[in-house]
């Protein structure tokens, strides 16, 4: 159950303006927001256990300014980040750990819990995806399987178990009975765009009542797929997968950056017409085949973990930011300027 926006709106308004910090748990992007938040006069909390810690203590410029130390990283301490006027950072790490507690947290959250809905469950996610005009992959159904297709366990899991199939007899074999989506597998080039979407400018690429930023773009090195014609050029023979162990820096044709700056528009507005808007950043996972076509089969309305890449600005923030930019960053300014413009209810919930 999503806490009730009105809670979230009257916690908001006793803040502080002056004093807003900036919170999350140590893990996935935590250096990048801490740091941005620091060249951003913000104060930053990070919520650790205590084996954690020295892990941040070890770089001075992305340790949070305050710990808070748990005992697990599944429980985050909502009532003391809002006694210290904070706003919790969703990333990939705090919505796997805390699954659907974080939806009734009583904090105020960068963006929409509302997304958190959608993206978690496929079905609701490939609607967004399609009422946004994208091109998906298809979701077949296991005894119609007439194509390669990729077998997906539900949950963020990273790629953690996928495997490739190619009959129903093989998925029976290997999933049967157990709750899966098969989709067809796609081949091309994997692109993963980072936006950020601000409803408080019109200045740059319009979308919806604002703006988006193409903030960057990764790939990801996934184990051991990625590596496979190492593999196969030792004679050996794998099963492949597709665990993502790391990510590393793509920078697109020029004249595809129409393509995904309308697609990552046309994702901002149909949040809007379907769950009221995705404020903050957001990520598209897409495979660009042959003819430079882009299918879409994952959406985070959330910071990745493929921008940690570019903690000191991207090949395309260099085009919109004369100073360094990261995602951490962007999204450190992001609260700045709404907070000084009294705008802070209408990227947070
Ligand atoms: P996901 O959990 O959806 O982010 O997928 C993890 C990884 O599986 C992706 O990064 C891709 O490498 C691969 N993958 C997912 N869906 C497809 C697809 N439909 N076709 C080919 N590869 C895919």
């Amino acid at each position: 159950m999503l806490v009730p926006h009105e809670k979230i709106r009257q916690i908001l308004s006793a803040y502080d303006k002056k004093k807003i910090k900036i919170a999350t748990i140590c893990s996935h992007t935590a250096l990048q927001i801490f740091h941005g938040a620091r060249l951003e006069g913000i104060k930053t909390i990070g919520i650790t256990t205590q084996k954690r810690r020295k892990v941040y203590e070890a770089f001075p410029l992305g340790k949070p300014d305050k710990f808070i130390e748990v005992d697990d990283l599944r429980e985050v301490p909502a009532s003391e980040l809002v006694d210290e006027n904070a706003i919790l950072i969703p990333h990939g790490s705090l919505v796997e750990y805390s699954g659907s507690k974080l939806e009734e947290l009583a904090v105020p959250i960068l963006g929409n819990r509302h997304s958190l809905l959608w993206e978690k469950d496929r079905k609701k996610m490939f609607e967004w995806l399609k009422a946004a005009g994208l091109q998906v992959p298809a979701t077949i159904e296991p005894d119609k399987i007439d194509r390669p297709c990729i077998v997906k366990l539900p949950g963020a899991k990273g790629g953690r178990g996928y495997r490739v199939v190619h009959s129903s007899e093989e998925f029976y074999e290997k999933f049967g009975g157990m709750n899966v989506t098969v989709q067809e597998y796609l081949i091309g080039v994997r692109v993963y765009p980072h936006y950020f979407y601000s409803p408080l400018s019109k200045d740059g690429y319009r979308a919806s009542e604002g703006k988006i930023e193409l903030i960057g773009i990764d790939r990801r090195f996934e184990s051991n797929i990625d590596e496979a014609y190492r593999t196969e050029q030792a004679g050996l023979s794998f099963t492949p997968s597709f665990t993502v162990v790391g990510n590393e820096l793509l920078v697109i044709r020029e004249s595809l950056l129409e393509d995904l700056l309308e697609m990552g528009k046309n994702l901002v507005e149909a949040a809007d017409r379907l769950f009221g808007g995705i404020p903050g950043p957001f990520c598209l996972e897409t495979i660009c085949d042959e003819n430079m076509q882009f299918f879409a089969f994952e959406v985070s309305a959330r910071i990745v973990a493929g921008t940690n890449i570019y903690p000191l600005g991207s090949p395309y923030t260099a085009y919109l930011y004369p100073e360094p930019m990261s995602m951490g960053r962007r999204i450190a300014r992001e609260i700045k300027l709404a907070s000084k413009a009294n705008k802070l209810q209408k990227i947070v919930y």
